[in-house]
């Protein structure tokens, strides 16, 4: 263990009273030998609606009352798992931490074949300098952490929800990544068909090809108009009753419980490759970048589940409502700036209720835990260009943010000896021009996505009227 990393002597000298949770840490992991198998019920943040099954949960997405859904309890592991996750395998990993979630036996088999079937690729930790780790979450079809949601949902559906209702008709409108991300996650998965809608002209060619060449389950909508006119038809859908009852419809959107689940796994696994390299006491800091902050509750979620860990950075762009929460206890959402870490340009993050719900609405309990971090893209282009020279490793625009942010929190007094993992949630090469602009150096496309570019293009032309989608629709179903 580093020496400086011991409890109340770290505390005092902290700006606040930050990351000091030995304690509670000790307190959770009393507990969870009795409540083993607890059955665990899904709750709306806004407290108005019935709790339920995680698979209700998963249907609904957002809760009637307008709240989203966290789980009561949040399912302890016990110590024996936190302390030897070294050299287990990202697959084991999240398999055991998602079976934690049920507590029927039949439930906890599925669930680990649906963790082990969505996460077929790896997460590996990165060494980028002394202290300073980045994990590594672009492994997946598309090339962000966001296939780890997508593709374990998909199979979720699939595997627990499908049975008993028939096919699943996704829709999503998208303006580039996520609609990728869903689409991948979906293909080739069986009772469930994928209907995307993107503005024709408006998204870049690499986007286009990753939505527009899997085929199979995956249906593209080249839309006549802009981002909104696709938001409206799918919108439009979702209301028409007389469609609801013909087809069954999902919007599979971000905000589902079933999408933060598996990326609690890779906490769980930068802890284990860490263990390996620092010994078993390691208690890291993670730099999370960050948007809507769905990636930040998966890991107070592992923390609540008895995750060793320090605290969390919650590092953004100039959309920086939540360190501005965090340094002044007030919450004001905005409409919001575009950057050049677009994917976290968010002026009213959606999970920021979870965070307080996990908190209970404690300012000063938050703050133990999290501190903010927020950059400009002058700061986040020039963070990309000293890494590359001085660890010739290439960073997107997001994972960027959070490397200053691990710095910041190194330059603070007493905190330089403390390991941060920062998580990179983009491969280099989908933010390719920046990049490229700032190093100098040519960025080689990864294999897959080069195959993807090669093929050809199948997409649907539509015009932005409701009557003409309503039909094609059905159409495709029949
Ligand atoms: C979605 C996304 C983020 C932000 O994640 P949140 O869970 O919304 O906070 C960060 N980086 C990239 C590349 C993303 O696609």
């Amino acid at each position: 263990m580093s020496p400086g990393l011991t409890g109340k002597e770290r505390a005092s000298q902290l700006r606040t009273e930050l990351f000091f949770m030995n304690d509670i840490q000790a307190e959770m992991t009393q507990k969870s030998g009795e409540e083993n198998r607890q059955e665990i019920r899904f709750v709306s943040t806004r407290g108005g609606a019935p709790a339920c099954t995680f698979q209700e949960a998963m249907k609904q997405g957002l809760a009637p009352d307008g709240g989203l859904y966290l789980p009561d309890p949040v399912p302890l592991l016990p110590e024996s798992f936190w302390q030897t996750l070294s050299g287990r395998t990202l697959q084991d990993t999240g398999a055991e931490m998602a079976a934690s979630w049920f507590s029927d036996p039949a439930d906890r088999e599925r669930i680990r074949e649906v963790a082990r079937d969505a996460i077929s690729f790896e997460a590996p930790l990165v060494r980028l300098r002394e202290n300073i780790y980045v994990l590594e979450l672009f492994h997946g079809p598309t090339l962000a952490f966001k296939d780890f949601g997508a593709r374990f949902m998909a199979r979720a559906y699939a595997r627990m929800v499908q049975d008993e209702e028939g096919e699943l008709l996704i829709l999503a409108a998208t303006s580039g990544d996520t609609g990728s991300a869903v689409a991948h996650g979906f293909f080739g998965v069986e009772g469930t068909r994928v209907i995307l809608l993107y503005p024709s002209g408006k998204v870049s060619n690499l986007q286009e090809k990753q939505m527009t060449t899997l085929g199979g389950n995956v249906t593209a909508l080249e839309v006549d108009g802009v981002f909104d006119d696709c938001q409206r038809l799918v919108k439009a859908a979702f209301s028409d009753s007389g469609l609801n009852k013909e087809l069954r419809l999902s919007s599979a959107n971000s905000i589902n419980i079933a999408r933060l689940i598996p990326q609690s796994f890779y906490y769980a696994h930068a802890l284990g490759q860490l263990q390996q390299q620092l010994g078993s006491t390691v208690k890291p800091v993670f730099s999370v970048p960050s948007g809507n902050f769905g990636n930040l509750t998966a890991g107070l979620l592992a923390m609540k589940s008895g995750m060793p860990v320090s605290g969390f950075l919650a590092a953004t762009n100039r959309n920086d409502v939540v360190p501005e929460y965090l340094e002044t206890g007030e919450f004001h959402p905005r409409s919001s700036v575009q950057t050049i870490s677009n994917a976290m340009d968010v002026g009213n993050p959606s999970n920021f209720e979870r965070i307080l719900h996990l908190f209970e609405g404690s300012l000063e309990e938050i703050r133990r835990h999290i501190r903010g971090s927020s950059w400009d893209d002058r700061q986040t282009r020039e963070c990309i260009r000293r890494v590359w020279q001085q660890e010739g490793y290439l960073l997107d625009p997001h994972t960027a943010v959070g490397v200053l942010a691990a710095e910041e929190f190194h330059r603070e007094s007493g905190n330089a000896g403390k390991p941060v993992v920062v998580l990179s949630t983009a491969h280099p090469v989908k933010f390719r021009e920046i990049v490229e602009e700032e190093t100098g150096q040519e960025i080689p496309v990864p294999e897959r996505l080069r195959e993807c570019l090669d093929r050809e293009k199948s997409s649907r032309k539509i015009g932005a009227e409701y009557e003409s989608f309503r039909d094609l629709l059905l159409e495709i179903t029949r």
